[in-house]
């Protein structure tokens, strides 16, 4: 089969360029492959993430730029949930809650209230609250806390839950509403492709496939994939898996605490699950794992081959675990994932949110979280801070940490740009409409 554009991967990343491409160009031959039987399974299943729509206000490892970069993205996707909620009862899949970041301490107040200058100047709906406030809008945050301990809060009430697995299924059900004709390729695995002339041939488990230009949208896979094709020799995947303890609703939105700016993880949060707001997650912790999909043992070779077998990125690793606080962070993290004395180290993160919070009431959440493909540069020998985006010759490969599943409007947004010109412009992209219906 040949099309005009093939996109390979149906998580919130595939299908939101997906719905891009239906309702603001005019390519109408489309391909999706998708190696499982429904879209959104992977990291973008609300079991596997954080389900924060994140937008740098209250996440604390973010510099300003990158803040700024995030919530410009993550407006889009605010504007797309906004508008469809109302349309359409099957896009009720967020909710919206107040949310806050917490300091505890003087060091940690001292650098939140500096943060608050620049910071409110981005997010003007961001308010600095102190200890009265805080109570006010989460009790369980004061109750049992040393009076005499110093807190101050950011606090604003565009707090998103989102469920970003089916946020897939309405980018793919709306795109079907604009352009019927679209061919998915679901149960369909892509083994190899090669460039073939001014061809891209993908070759599946089903069969092949052709197209000019292809966008890789496979998470952690898109490294490996981009690998084959001579791109990306430069990184690596550090696979960090997420994992997660429930407990009772002892909040009523979601609760952050402060991150080590150099670590590229948001930092442990108690959150009301989308689905059941009587259930309050915390974490999420991060551990890492030489698998590229979590759960999921055959893709153990698969994490090697990205990760790379030549000298390089064991020097980029060695490198990056003698760095103090990253190896002290893991170590904390792989203790939190044990059995029995995991959950007592846990409880004292919680403790941070909840001083009052007692071990029998919070459980680890089995089967819940997934992985974030972390990109190590080899060039660097560091840890990048998000997503990676690997532009070759009418190929893109989306490779995509958190905040990705935020992000992806946006990403859609630049890989529709970059499409047209690998089509040669023969096609159209109204991204004026684009940024009317979805830029703030
Ligand atoms: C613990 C944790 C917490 C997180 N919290 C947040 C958060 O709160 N907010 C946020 O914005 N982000 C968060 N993230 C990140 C977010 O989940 C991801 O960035 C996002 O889901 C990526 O979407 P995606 O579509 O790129 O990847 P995925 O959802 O993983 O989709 C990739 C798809 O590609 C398919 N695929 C792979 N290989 C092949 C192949 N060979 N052939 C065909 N198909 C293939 C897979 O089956 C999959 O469906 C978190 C991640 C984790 C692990």
């Amino acid at each position: 089969m040949k099309h005009d554009v093939l996109i390979v991967g149906g998580g919130v990343s595939g299908t939101a360029l997906l719905y891009t491409l239906c309702k603001y160009t005019d390519v109408k031959n489309i391909g999706l492959i998708e190696k499982y039987s429904d879209f959104g399974l992977v990291n973008s299943a609300s079991t596997m993430n954080s389900q924060t729509l994140h937008f740098g206000d209250i996440e604390t490892n973010y510099t300003f730029e990158k803040a700024k970069k995030v919530k410009r993205m993550a407006d889009m996707v605010m504007k797309y949930l906004e508008a469809e909620k109302f349309r359409d009862c099957k896009c009720n899949y967020f909710i919206k809650v107040p949310k806050m970041v917490l300091a505890v301490g003087k060091e940690q107040v001292d650098t939140l209230r500096e943060r608050y200058k620049s910071f409110s100047q981005l997010f003007p709906n961001l308010k600095m609250i102190g200890r009265e406030e805080i109570g006010r809008i989460e009790p369980r945050v004061l109750e049992g806390r040393d009076p005499n301990q110093e807190i101050l809060a950011l606090v604003t009430e565009d707090g998103y839950t989102v469920d970003f697995g089916r946020l897939s299924h309405c980018f793919v059900d709306h795109a079907k509403e604009i352009n019927p004709d679209i061919s998915f390729y679901l149960s369909t695995k892509l083994i190899k492709i090669v460039k073939n002339g001014d061809l891209y041939k993908v070759y599946t488990d089903k069969g092949e496939f052709e197209a000019p230009a292809v966008i890789i949208a496979a998470g952690g896979h898109s490294l490996m994939i981009a690998k084959s094709l001579g791109y990306g020799k430069d990184f690596s995947i550090l696979s960090m898996s997420g994992s997660f303890y429930t407990g009772p609703k002892v909040l009523n939105g979601k609760v952050y605490t402060m991150q080590v700016a150099k670590l590229p993880f948001a930092a442990i949060h108690g959150d009301p699950e989308v689905h059941d707001e009587t259930t309050t997650r915390f974490g999420p912790t991060a551990k890492p794992i030489f698998l590229l999909e979590r759960y999921n043992n055959s893709t153990f070779w698969e994490y090697w081959k990205t990760f790379g077998l030549g000298i390089k990125p064991i020097v980029s690793i060695l490198n990056i675990l003698f760095d103090k606080i990253i190896f002290n962070y893991i170590l904390k993290n792989v203790i939190y994932d044990m059995p029995s004395i995991g959950k007592k180290a846990f409880l004292k993160e919680i403790k941070k949110i909840v001083p009052n919070i007692k071990l029998d009431e919070i459980k680890f959440a089995k089967g819940i979280g997934g992985t974030r493909p972390q990109i190590i540069n080899n060039t660097t020998k560091k840890l990048e801070m998000g997503e990676a985006k690997i532009v070759g010759e009418k190929i893109i490969f989306n490779i995509t940490p958190s905040p990705g599943a935020s992000t992806c409007l946006g990403n859609a947004f630049d890989d529709t740009l970059k499409l047209m010109e690998f089509l040669d412009n023969k096609f159209k992209f109204n991204k004026e409409q684009f940024e009317k219906d979805l830029v703030v």
